[in-house]
């Protein structure tokens, strides 16, 4: 009866934060543990399927301490890649269909990577948003990854943008400081790291294209037609497409929930691959690029 008491005078001591915690994570630096996990949340990834994927360890992890993982798809011997495409899936951790579609373009890959292209895909930026009870937008600090990249504008106008234009939703958070976040920071170091001469990044549910940077997007990818969302301060299309000048394609699939058809899926992935093989990296692209470094080293001051 004594241990009885004892016991339950133990359980009741346990902080409630410790019980409620819904970001705990069991076995954080396990793949193995990820992809449970990704196969418990989504109906269309078994957690075969993403073990089959043979993804690795980014080095990075989220504000919770989960793996942010990643799948490269080298250069194949003897064949130059025409360009480095960087892929990427879950920036928003309640855009099931945005994870789901991006698991199955790297299956894609993993049967036909013919190293026309050198590819990095990283279906799941936001494994804290995803991988909870009641999954969210944001990561773990309720911050949105897409309005806190370092853009040059961040500190003028992300939180003057929050609060008058969003009326602080929380959702639309940008954190406190630019690239304050580990994933953002960890994006960010790929992209310097991986030089990507495309980025292509996949979300829900607004069905439309969305296009940063040079050269001029396209018109339609499947059945995904070009529709400028605009920039916003913090966000990957700001900060790669108008301020790195990398080109930046952004899906929004028609739902965040549904999964396109096989036949979609298909055939964004037959347009994607054709019109990068066509524009990128293209003249007017490394011509443009090339254009601004000159024009930035005419600008610098000569000492
Ligand atoms: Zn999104």
């Amino acid at each position: 009866m004594i241990r009885i008491l004892i016991a339950v005078v133990l359980l009741l001591s346990i902080p409630s934060t410790v019980v409620a915690n819904p970001y705990a994570v069991p076995h954080p630096d396990s793949m193995t543990a990820e992809c449970t996990r990704i196969g418990h949340k989504l109906g269309s990834v078994s957690r075969a399927e993403c073990l089959a994927m043979e993804m690795h360890p980014s080095g990075g992890h989220s504000a919770a301490g989960q793996l942010i993982l990643m799948r490269e798809f080298p250069p194949v011997k003897g064949k130059t890649p025409r360009a480095r495409v960087l892929l990427i899936g879950g920036t928003h951790g309640d855009e099931y269909a945005a994870v789901s579609v991006v698991f199955k373009w790297m299956g894609f890959l993993r049967r036909y990577h013919s190293g026309l292209f050198h590819w990095q895909v990283v279906p799941l930026l936001n494994p804290d948003g995803l991988l909870q009870r009641h999954s969210q937008r944001m990561n773990s600090h309720g911050v949105d990854l897409n309005r806190n990249m370092d853009t040059p504008d961040w500190e003028s106008k992300s939180k003057h943008y929050w609060i008058k234009r969003t009326h602080r939703d929380p959702r639309r958070y940008p954190g406190e400081s630019p690239a304050s976040e580990p994933e953002t920071q960890w994006l960010q170091d790929e992209i310097a790291r991986f030089q990507p001469d495309v980025i292509v990044s996949v979300h829900a549910p607004y069905g439309l294209l969305d296009f940063d940077g040079p050269p001029k997007g396209p018109k339609h990818i499947g059945y995904l037609y070009a529709h400028a969302l605009g920039t916003y301060p913090g966000s990957l299309g700001s900060y790669a497409g108008s301020y790195r000048h990398i080109p930046v394609i952004t899906m929004e699939l028609p739902y965040a929930g549904t999964m396109p058809t096989a036949t979609q899926i298909h055939r964004i992935w037959i347009d994607l691959i054709h019109w990068i093989k066509r524009h990128i990296p293209k003249h007017e692209t490394t011509q443009f690029r090339r254009k601004i470094e000159q024009q930035k080293l005419s600008e610098k001051p000569t000492t």
